[in-house]
């Protein structure tokens, strides 16, 4: 199962991630992980990120995307993966269907975790962490809200969107998104 998997900061997304990756056998990829990787390693695409990454912008589209190419290729991916936190952008997104078409490797679903706005500032104020003081969260809400919007109405467009409610006990949550998932599998 090849999967996108997108949701705002503070929506569980991590929780969920590691539970679905689980239940399906495929390797939860985190692009801001990889990222970090590459920039521990201190790489080329690492040295290229860290500036970026430091000053809190995205990473050009062109690393990203190199990143995850060379990640998926290893044969672990051979079954599929979790993807999470890629694409950002629609560059992104139609740069890596192009990819994958040409691999004859196209996406099977793109789930997102959908939660109030209002439940993720209370979800986030609760975390506590440093990064999460109140003015960086309303930051990565909005940056959220701006670039990933024009994500989604892409992947619905072309009816691999499904949208789940991030609501409620993490268990139910979970049973939403796996049936989310096993009913693309059945298409
Ligand atoms: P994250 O851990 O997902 O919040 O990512 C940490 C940082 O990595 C972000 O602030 C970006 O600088 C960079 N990054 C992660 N994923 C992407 C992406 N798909 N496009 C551009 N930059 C990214």
């Amino acid at each position: 199962m090849r999967i996108v998997f997108i949701g705002p900061p503070g929506a569980g997304k991590g929780t969920q991630a590691a539970r679905l990756s689980r239940r399906f056998g495929v390797p939860h990829l985190s692009t801001g992980e990889l990222l970090r990787e590459a920039c521990r390693l201190k790489n080329e695409v690492g040295r290229q990120a860290a500036e970026f990454m430091l000053s809190g912008k995205l990473v050009p589209d062109s690393l990203v995307h190199q990143i995850v190419v060379d990640r998926i290729v290893h044969a672990d991916c051979e079954g599929g993966y979790l993807m999470d936190g890629f694409p950002r952008t629609v560059p992104q997104a139609e740069k890596f269907d192009r990819f994958l078409t040409d691999q004859g490797q196209p996406l099977n679903v793109v789930v997102e975790l959908r939660v109030r706005e209002r439940d993720l500032l209370e979800r986030l104020k609760g975390r506590g962490r440093e990064d999460d003081a109140a003015e960086i969260v309303r930051n990565r809400l909005e940056q959220y809200r701006r670039l990933t919007t024009p994500i989604l109405d892409y992947y619905r467009h072309s009816g691999r969107l499904r949208t789940i409610d991030g609501h409620g006990l993490p268990d139910e949550v979970t049973q939403r998104l796996v049936e989310a998932i096993e009913a693309a599998r059945a298409v």
